[in-house]
């Protein structure tokens, strides 16, 4: 503690925060439960509650996990944490709906926010180090560097001083679609912000849609709108056409975790380092075919999980070449397969297409503007040259966040790049890190005392998305990082 209550000061290490989502929450409840001697953890994040950020802090009874709750594991040393939580409540019994045709539960989002939130408030009020977890509601918005640490200015005009600082900031701002212009932008039908609470609230039932991307965002937003009554049709356009995959059943979660950690992936034990995405999807094709021959229906997602383990791995050894070449070409083929979502999504999604309210369709914009009937884009459909004009009244943004931490509409991040602390990573991912989440400076050096955890370490650490990947990434990183961060160098006198 900084003071003793002798009026004698004690030396404390200060951790600043900046993000507190899941995983800025549970860097700081990890922290306080792995350090050896107090720290001041500093959150500073400007939603009411801590641990829900964009995924979590939703009431929206339609938005649901999308994976049951075995898999939103916390604690490596207690896996079934949130599954008791969720047994203790009987929210089956109260939301009957969470309970998909194949038995498995998938329960509200808020409700694993309400977890989060409960899991701060109790290691604010008690933690094995006996650090002191303070929630600065605010955004910081630049960064100094310090004699000792740093300095951060928030949007309120107050300052945060701390020794280390972890950047867990994540999804950035969507930025508008290809072919949609600026001048769209403030129009009464665009909905550039898809999270935005009140933006959705201002569609009418009978209204026209076109939904730009196909992904869980847009899924969503689809399932939303059915949930308030909407019967308008829905245009869901998107680069492939490809929709969300089902989730399916994972088996045995403490062998997942264990996959999610080892230092050697089991695809690159099985086949080898990779030198193109061609290997690559070679070999998950030989092992769907190999799994198919061994148990008849074994299912393609199985084999598929594999390569979600051994992204980082995979990405941080494949050729500058081979890199651009997926991200141009397949990078939304990964997507459609690794981003799963709850069944109970997908059967409304193809029943809303069994009516024909919604359709999907693979394609580009290529132009829109606004008259007095509202919104008229122009698109093209994949593999036809034609040119179609749609009209709508509504056209919501679902292209999914930023990631670029220079153009992710997070000023502090761009100021952390425009002084040299961070540099983005070469495809613009995340953050330039290593392998234990230490920013790199703009010279490629490591910067002193600040880190780098979750999405936006994603460029070095590959599929960091999920809540089992964040927890197995601060479980590996943290016991590294903690004797540096509690060096008697990093100990800040009170202030
Ligand atoms: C819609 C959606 C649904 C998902 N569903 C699941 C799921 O069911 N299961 C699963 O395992 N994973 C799911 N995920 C993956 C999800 O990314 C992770 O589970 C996790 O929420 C990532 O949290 P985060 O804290 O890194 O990022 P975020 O949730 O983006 O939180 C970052 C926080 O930083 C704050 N912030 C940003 N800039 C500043 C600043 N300058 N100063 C201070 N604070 C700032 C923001 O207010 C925000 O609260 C989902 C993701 C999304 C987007």
């Amino acid at each position: 503690m900084p003071n003793d209550g002798n009026g004698e000061a004690n030396s404390t290490t200060t951790v600043a925060i900046v993000g507190g989502g899941y995983t800025g929450a549970i860097s700081a409840i990890l922290l306080s439960r792995m350090s050896s001697t107090p720290l001041d953890i500093r959150i500073i994040e400007p939603r009411q509650e801590v641990g829900r950020g964009l995924a979590y802090d939703t009431e929206d009874p339609a938005h649901r996990l999308n994976v049951p709750p075995a898999l939103m594991v916390l604690y490596l040393d207690d896996i079934e944490h949130f599954s008791r939580f969720v047994s203790s409540r009987d929210i089956a019994g109260a939301d009957p709906g969470a309970v998909a045709a194949d038995g498995s539960l998938y329960v509200r989002r808020s409700i694993f926010g309400d977890y989060m939130a409960g899991e701060v408030r109790r290691h604010r009020a008690d933690n094995p180090s006996g650090s002191r977890l303070r929630h600065y509601r605010d955004r910081a918005v630049s960064m100094e560097a310090t004699g000792q640490g740093y300095r951060l200015a928030l949007a309120g005009g107050g300052q945060v001083d701390a020794d280390a600082v972890m950047l867990c900031t994540s999804h950035g701002t969507p930025s508008l679609p290809p072919g949609i212009p600026d001048a769209l932008r403030d129009h009464i039908g665009m909905i550039a912000d898809p999270w935005s609470k009140s933006e959705l609230s201002r569609i009418g039932a009978d209204d026209r849609l076109l939904v730009v991307g196909a992904g869980l965002t847009g899924a969503d937003v689809v399932v939303s709108l059915r949930h308030r009554g909407h019967k308008g049709k829905i245009l869901m356009l998107s680069r492939h056409g490809l929709p969300p995959n089902r989730q399916h059943d994972f088996g045995d979660v403490g062998a997942l975790l264990d996959r999610v950690r080892r230092p050697v992936p089991i695809l690159i034990e099985r086949h080898g380092h990779f030198t193109s995405v061609r290997q690559v999807l070679h070999a998950v094709r030989r092992d769907v075919a190999k799994a198919r021959r061994e148990v008849h229906g074994a299912d393609w997602r199985d084999s598929f999980d594999h390569v979600r383990d051994a992204a980082g791995v995979i990405w941080r050894n494949l050729p500058m070449a081979e890199k651009r070449r997926y991200s141009r070409h397949l990078a939304s083929y990964y997507g459609s397969h690794r981003n799963r979502v709850a069944p109970q999504v997908i059967d409304q999604l193809e029943e809303l297409q069994r009516t024909g309210q919604l359709s999907m369709q693979a394609g580009r914009i290529e132009s829109a503007y606004a008259d007095s009937r509202g919104l008229s884009v122009e698109y093209r459909k994949r593999r036809d040259p034609g040119t179609y004009t749609g009209r709508f009244d509504f056209i919501v943004n679902c292209t999914g966040p930023v990631h670029r931490p220079d153009a992710a509409g997070n000023s502090f991040l761009g100021d952390t790049v425009a002084k040299g602390f961070t540099r983005p990573d070469v495809f613009g991912l995340g953050m330039d890190v290593d392998e234990f989440g230490r920013a790199k400076s703009a010279d490629g050096g490591l910067s002193n005392g600040l880190y780098v955890a979750g999405p936006l370490s994603r460029g070095y650490f590959g599929d960091i998305i999920g809540v089992p990947q964040i927890t197995a990434q601060l479980h590996t990183i943290l016991p590294t990082l903690l004797p540096d961060l509690t060096s008697p160098a990093n100990a800040r006198q009170p202030d």
